[in-house]
Protein backbone atom coordinates (compact mmCIF):
# COMPACT_ATOMS: atom_id res chain seq x y z
CA UNK A 1 0.00 0.00 0.00
CA UNK A 2 1.08 2.91 -0.49
CA UNK A 3 0.26 6.46 1.15
CA UNK A 4 -0.10 10.23 -0.42
CA UNK A 5 1.00 12.85 1.69
CA UNK A 6 -1.16 16.05 1.33
CA UNK A 7 1.08 18.69 1.49
CA UNK A 8 -0.09 21.24 4.37
CA UNK A 9 -1.55 24.77 3.36
CA UNK A 10 1.88 26.38 4.18
CA UNK A 11 3.43 24.09 2.27
CA UNK A 12 1.97 24.16 -0.82
CA UNK A 13 1.79 28.09 -0.59
CA UNK A 14 5.49 28.01 -0.84
CA UNK A 15 5.48 25.24 -3.42
CA UNK A 16 3.33 27.12 -5.67
CA UNK A 17 5.33 30.34 -4.65
CA UNK A 18 8.41 28.93 -5.93
CA UNK A 19 8.07 27.95 -9.71
CA UNK A 20 7.76 31.89 -10.61
CA UNK A 21 10.37 32.43 -13.63
CA UNK A 22 9.39 35.74 -15.25
CA UNK A 23 8.89 39.24 -13.04
CA UNK A 24 12.23 40.36 -12.16
CA UNK A 25 11.95 44.16 -11.95
CA UNK A 26 15.26 46.09 -11.28
CA UNK A 27 15.51 49.81 -10.37
CA UNK A 28 18.56 51.41 -10.22
CA UNK A 29 19.30 54.72 -8.92
CA UNK A 30 16.21 56.69 -9.97
CA UNK A 31 16.19 59.80 -9.45
CA UNK A 32 12.94 62.09 -10.99
CA UNK A 33 11.86 65.66 -10.61
CA UNK A 34 8.62 68.04 -11.36
CA UNK A 35 10.72 71.23 -11.69
CA UNK A 36 12.37 72.23 -8.01
CA UNK A 37 10.49 69.27 -6.38
CA UNK A 38 12.68 65.91 -6.24
CA UNK A 39 9.58 62.49 -6.13
CA UNK A 40 12.04 59.89 -6.67
CA UNK A 41 15.34 60.28 -4.84
CA UNK A 42 18.34 57.18 -6.31
CA UNK A 43 15.81 54.59 -5.37
CA UNK A 44 17.32 51.22 -6.10
CA UNK A 45 14.86 48.23 -5.92
CA UNK A 46 15.21 44.90 -6.80
CA UNK A 47 12.00 42.11 -6.65
CA UNK A 48 12.62 39.16 -7.57
CA UNK A 49 10.02 36.50 -9.67
CA UNK A 50 6.74 35.79 -8.21
CA UNK A 51 8.04 38.14 -5.35
CA UNK A 52 5.54 40.23 -3.54
CA UNK A 53 6.56 43.37 -2.27
CA UNK A 54 4.23 45.82 -0.44
CA UNK A 55 5.16 49.77 -0.85
CA UNK A 56 4.12 51.86 1.94
CA UNK A 57 4.79 55.65 2.71
CA UNK A 58 2.99 59.25 3.70
CA UNK A 59 0.73 60.46 0.97
CA UNK A 60 2.79 62.81 -1.31
CA UNK A 61 5.84 60.07 -0.68
CA UNK A 62 6.60 58.96 -4.54
CA UNK A 63 4.78 55.78 -4.54
CA UNK A 64 2.65 56.42 -7.47
CA UNK A 65 5.21 57.53 -9.63
CA UNK A 66 7.49 55.05 -8.72
CA UNK A 67 5.01 52.41 -9.98
CA UNK A 68 4.10 54.71 -13.16
CA UNK A 69 7.67 54.78 -13.94
CA UNK A 70 7.59 50.95 -13.72
CA UNK A 71 5.47 51.28 -16.19
CA UNK A 72 6.91 54.05 -18.39
CA UNK A 73 3.78 55.96 -17.81
CA UNK A 74 6.29 58.45 -16.02
CA UNK A 75 10.15 58.78 -17.51
CA UNK A 76 12.46 59.10 -15.04
CA UNK A 77 15.59 61.91 -15.17
CA UNK A 78 18.04 59.45 -14.21
CA UNK A 79 18.61 55.67 -13.60
CA UNK A 80 17.07 53.01 -15.07
CA UNK A 81 14.38 50.01 -14.76
CA UNK A 82 14.28 46.55 -16.42
CA UNK A 83 11.83 43.85 -16.42
CA UNK A 84 13.63 40.50 -16.74
CA UNK A 85 16.53 42.41 -17.90
CA UNK A 86 14.83 44.94 -20.86
CA UNK A 87 13.54 48.18 -20.46
CA UNK A 88 9.80 49.03 -21.06
CA UNK A 89 10.49 52.67 -22.94
CA UNK A 90 14.26 52.78 -24.18
CA UNK A 91 16.92 50.59 -25.92
CA UNK A 92 20.36 50.32 -25.40
CA UNK A 93 22.51 51.59 -27.89
CA UNK A 94 26.63 51.18 -26.60
CA UNK A 95 26.46 53.55 -23.37
CA UNK A 96 23.19 55.51 -24.14
CA UNK A 97 19.32 54.60 -23.89
CA UNK A 98 17.35 55.90 -26.76
CA UNK A 99 13.56 55.87 -26.42
CA UNK A 100 11.87 53.20 -28.68
CA UNK A 101 8.86 54.20 -30.72
CA UNK A 102 5.42 54.56 -29.43
CA UNK A 103 4.30 51.09 -30.68
CA UNK A 104 6.88 49.20 -29.40
CA UNK A 105 6.80 51.14 -25.66
CA UNK A 106 3.00 50.34 -25.96
CA UNK A 107 3.67 46.57 -26.62
CA UNK A 108 6.42 46.12 -23.76
CA UNK A 109 4.13 48.23 -21.87
CA UNK A 110 1.54 45.14 -21.75
CA UNK A 111 4.35 43.35 -19.61
CA UNK A 112 3.50 45.27 -16.72
CA UNK A 113 -0.17 45.27 -15.84
CA UNK A 114 -1.17 48.51 -13.30
CA UNK A 115 -4.44 48.48 -11.21
CA UNK A 116 -5.14 51.92 -10.25
CA UNK A 117 -7.32 53.03 -6.92
CA UNK A 118 -10.19 54.25 -8.78
CA UNK A 119 -10.77 51.44 -11.18
CA UNK A 120 -10.55 52.76 -14.80
CA UNK A 121 -12.78 50.89 -16.48
CA UNK A 122 -14.58 51.91 -19.54
CA UNK A 123 -17.86 52.96 -18.52
CA UNK A 124 -19.91 52.40 -22.04
CA UNK A 125 -18.67 48.70 -22.10
CA UNK A 126 -19.77 45.57 -20.13
CA UNK A 127 -17.29 43.59 -17.55
CA UNK A 128 -16.44 40.96 -20.37
CA UNK A 129 -15.85 44.14 -22.93
CA UNK A 130 -13.60 45.68 -20.34
CA UNK A 131 -11.66 42.39 -20.17
CA UNK A 132 -11.56 41.69 -23.86
CA UNK A 133 -10.61 44.98 -25.33
CA UNK A 134 -6.46 44.96 -24.70
CA UNK A 135 -6.16 41.62 -25.82
CA UNK A 136 -7.38 42.02 -29.25
CA UNK A 137 -5.99 45.20 -29.50
CA UNK A 138 -2.16 44.07 -28.58
CA UNK A 139 -2.32 40.62 -28.37
CA UNK A 140 -4.14 39.92 -31.71
CA UNK A 141 -6.45 37.39 -30.11
CA UNK A 142 -9.65 36.80 -31.84
CA UNK A 143 -12.58 38.26 -30.22
CA UNK A 144 -14.03 34.36 -29.44
CA UNK A 145 -10.86 33.57 -28.03
CA UNK A 146 -10.23 36.78 -25.95
CA UNK A 147 -14.35 36.05 -24.66
CA UNK A 148 -12.75 32.47 -23.77
CA UNK A 149 -10.43 33.85 -21.97
CA UNK A 150 -12.40 36.96 -20.56
CA UNK A 151 -14.61 34.47 -19.12
CA UNK A 152 -11.88 32.12 -17.57
CA UNK A 153 -11.14 35.34 -15.69
CA UNK A 154 -13.95 36.35 -14.44
CA UNK A 155 -14.07 32.90 -12.79
CA UNK A 156 -11.12 33.43 -11.57
CA UNK A 157 -12.24 36.72 -9.95
CA UNK A 158 -15.50 35.25 -8.48
CA UNK A 159 -17.89 37.08 -11.14
CA UNK A 160 -18.48 34.81 -13.45
CA UNK A 161 -22.05 35.70 -13.64
CA UNK A 162 -21.55 39.13 -14.03
CA UNK A 163 -20.05 39.08 -17.49
CA UNK A 164 -22.56 41.56 -19.15
CA UNK A 165 -23.17 43.92 -16.23
CA UNK A 166 -22.01 47.54 -17.18
CA UNK A 167 -19.44 49.37 -14.59
CA UNK A 168 -22.77 51.22 -12.88
CA UNK A 169 -23.92 48.08 -11.82
CA UNK A 170 -21.27 46.75 -10.36
CA UNK A 171 -20.30 47.58 -6.58
CA UNK A 172 -16.69 49.07 -6.37
CA UNK A 173 -15.90 45.64 -5.25
CA UNK A 174 -16.66 43.85 -8.43
CA UNK A 175 -15.73 46.70 -10.49
CA UNK A 176 -12.04 46.62 -9.03
CA UNK A 177 -12.05 42.65 -9.74
CA UNK A 178 -13.23 43.48 -13.12
CA UNK A 179 -10.00 45.83 -13.49
CA UNK A 180 -7.90 42.67 -11.84
CA UNK A 181 -8.83 40.76 -14.15
CA UNK A 182 -8.67 42.93 -17.43
CA UNK A 183 -5.00 43.63 -16.46
CA UNK A 184 -4.58 39.98 -15.58
CA UNK A 185 -5.61 39.21 -19.46
CA UNK A 186 -2.63 40.67 -21.50
CA UNK A 187 -0.47 38.49 -19.20
CA UNK A 188 2.02 40.51 -17.29
CA UNK A 189 5.47 39.48 -15.68
CA UNK A 190 4.42 41.75 -13.41
CA UNK A 191 1.46 43.40 -11.80
CA UNK A 192 1.24 46.47 -10.09
CA UNK A 193 -1.70 48.13 -7.45
CA UNK A 194 -1.85 51.35 -6.41
CA UNK A 195 -3.87 51.37 -3.55
CA UNK A 196 -6.17 49.25 -4.94
CA UNK A 197 -8.76 49.14 -1.84
CA UNK A 198 -8.83 52.98 -0.70
CA UNK A 199 -11.56 53.80 -2.69
CA UNK A 200 -13.89 51.06 -1.34
CA UNK A 201 -16.15 50.99 0.98
CA UNK A 202 -14.88 48.81 4.44
CA UNK A 203 -17.15 45.96 3.78
CA UNK A 204 -15.94 45.55 0.11
CA UNK A 205 -12.02 45.77 1.10
CA UNK A 206 -11.78 41.93 1.83
CA UNK A 207 -13.05 40.31 -1.61
CA UNK A 208 -10.22 42.37 -3.69
CA UNK A 209 -8.01 41.77 -0.85
CA UNK A 210 -8.80 38.01 -1.41
CA UNK A 211 -8.04 38.30 -5.58
CA UNK A 212 -4.72 39.23 -5.18
CA UNK A 213 -3.88 36.75 -2.12
CA UNK A 214 -4.57 34.36 -5.03
CA UNK A 215 -2.74 36.35 -7.29
CA UNK A 216 0.72 36.23 -4.86
CA UNK A 217 0.17 32.57 -3.71
CA UNK A 218 0.19 31.86 -8.10
CA UNK A 219 3.41 33.24 -8.08
CA UNK A 220 2.91 36.34 -9.85
CA UNK A 221 5.04 39.23 -8.96
CA UNK A 222 3.05 41.91 -7.25
CA UNK A 223 4.16 45.61 -6.42
CA UNK A 224 1.38 46.79 -4.02
CA UNK A 225 1.24 50.41 -2.95
CA UNK A 226 -1.51 49.91 0.34
CA UNK A 227 -2.45 51.29 3.83
CA UNK A 228 -3.28 48.09 4.17
CA UNK A 229 -0.77 47.21 6.71
CA UNK A 230 -2.50 43.97 8.06
CA UNK A 231 -2.80 43.04 4.69
CA UNK A 232 0.89 44.36 3.70
CA UNK A 233 2.31 41.66 6.64
CA UNK A 234 0.27 38.78 5.43
CA UNK A 235 0.95 38.59 2.22
CA UNK A 236 4.17 40.59 1.37
CA UNK A 237 7.33 38.97 1.62
CA UNK A 238 9.22 42.21 1.69
CA UNK A 239 8.20 45.88 2.69
CA UNK A 240 9.34 48.99 1.12
CA UNK A 241 8.83 52.46 3.23
CA UNK A 242 9.23 55.57 1.05
CA UNK A 243 9.40 58.92 2.71
CA UNK A 244 10.01 61.98 0.32
CA UNK A 245 11.16 60.16 -2.69
CA UNK A 246 13.44 57.92 -0.83
CA UNK A 247 13.58 54.24 0.20
CA UNK A 248 13.97 54.65 4.30
CA UNK A 249 13.93 51.08 4.97
CA UNK A 250 13.20 47.84 3.46
CA UNK A 251 12.58 44.53 5.10
CA UNK A 252 10.47 41.12 5.77
CA UNK A 253 7.29 42.20 7.39
CA UNK A 254 8.66 41.45 10.73
CA UNK A 255 11.62 43.56 10.34
CA UNK A 256 10.01 46.92 9.49
CA UNK A 257 6.68 46.52 11.12
CA UNK A 258 7.90 45.08 14.28
CA UNK A 259 12.09 46.35 14.63
CA UNK A 260 11.70 49.40 12.73
CA UNK A 261 14.95 50.63 12.30
CA UNK A 262 14.59 54.49 11.87
CA UNK A 263 12.23 57.34 13.35
CA UNK A 264 10.70 57.97 10.09
CA UNK A 265 9.15 54.79 9.36
CA UNK A 266 8.24 54.89 13.34
CA UNK A 267 6.53 57.78 13.28
CA UNK A 268 4.50 56.79 10.00
CA UNK A 269 3.57 53.68 11.18
CA UNK A 270 2.47 54.92 14.62
CA UNK A 271 -0.06 56.72 12.51
CA UNK A 272 -1.99 54.11 10.60
CA UNK A 273 -1.57 51.09 12.50
P1 LIG B 1 2.18 59.22 -3.52
O1 LIG B 1 1.61 58.27 -4.52
O2 LIG B 1 3.18 58.61 -2.60
O3 LIG B 1 1.12 59.95 -2.76
P2 LIG B 1 3.02 60.72 -5.86
O4 LIG B 1 3.99 59.85 -6.56
O5 LIG B 1 1.65 60.78 -6.41
O6 LIG B 1 3.00 60.35 -4.31
O7 LIG B 1 3.56 62.20 -5.83
C1 LIG B 1 4.85 62.52 -5.35
C2 LIG B 1 5.07 64.00 -5.52
O8 LIG B 1 5.09 64.32 -6.91
C3 LIG B 1 4.00 64.88 -4.91
O9 LIG B 1 4.64 66.00 -4.35
C4 LIG B 1 3.15 65.27 -6.08
O10 LIG B 1 2.55 66.52 -5.87
C5 LIG B 1 4.16 65.33 -7.20
N1 LIG B 1 3.59 65.01 -8.53
C6 LIG B 1 3.03 63.84 -8.89
N2 LIG B 1 2.66 63.86 -10.18
C7 LIG B 1 2.98 65.09 -10.65
C8 LIG B 1 2.84 65.74 -11.92
N3 LIG B 1 2.31 65.11 -12.98
N4 LIG B 1 3.29 67.01 -12.04
C9 LIG B 1 3.84 67.64 -10.97
N5 LIG B 1 4.01 67.09 -9.76
C10 LIG B 1 3.58 65.84 -9.59
MG1 LIG C 1 -0.33 57.70 -4.91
Amino acid sequence: TSTTLTPSFDEQYVATRKVATVGRVEISDVTKSYGANTVLRDVSLTIEPGQVVALIGPSGSGKSTLLRAINHLETVDRGSITVDGRYIGYERKGDTLHELREAEILRRRTQVGLVFQNFNLFPHLTAIENIIEAPVAHKRLTRDDARALAEGLLARVGLADKADHYPRQLSGGQQQRVAIARALALSPKVLLFDEPTSALDPELVGEVLDVIRGLARDGTTLVIVTHEIGFAREVADRIVFLDHGEIVEQGTPGQVLRNARHRRTRDFLAKVL
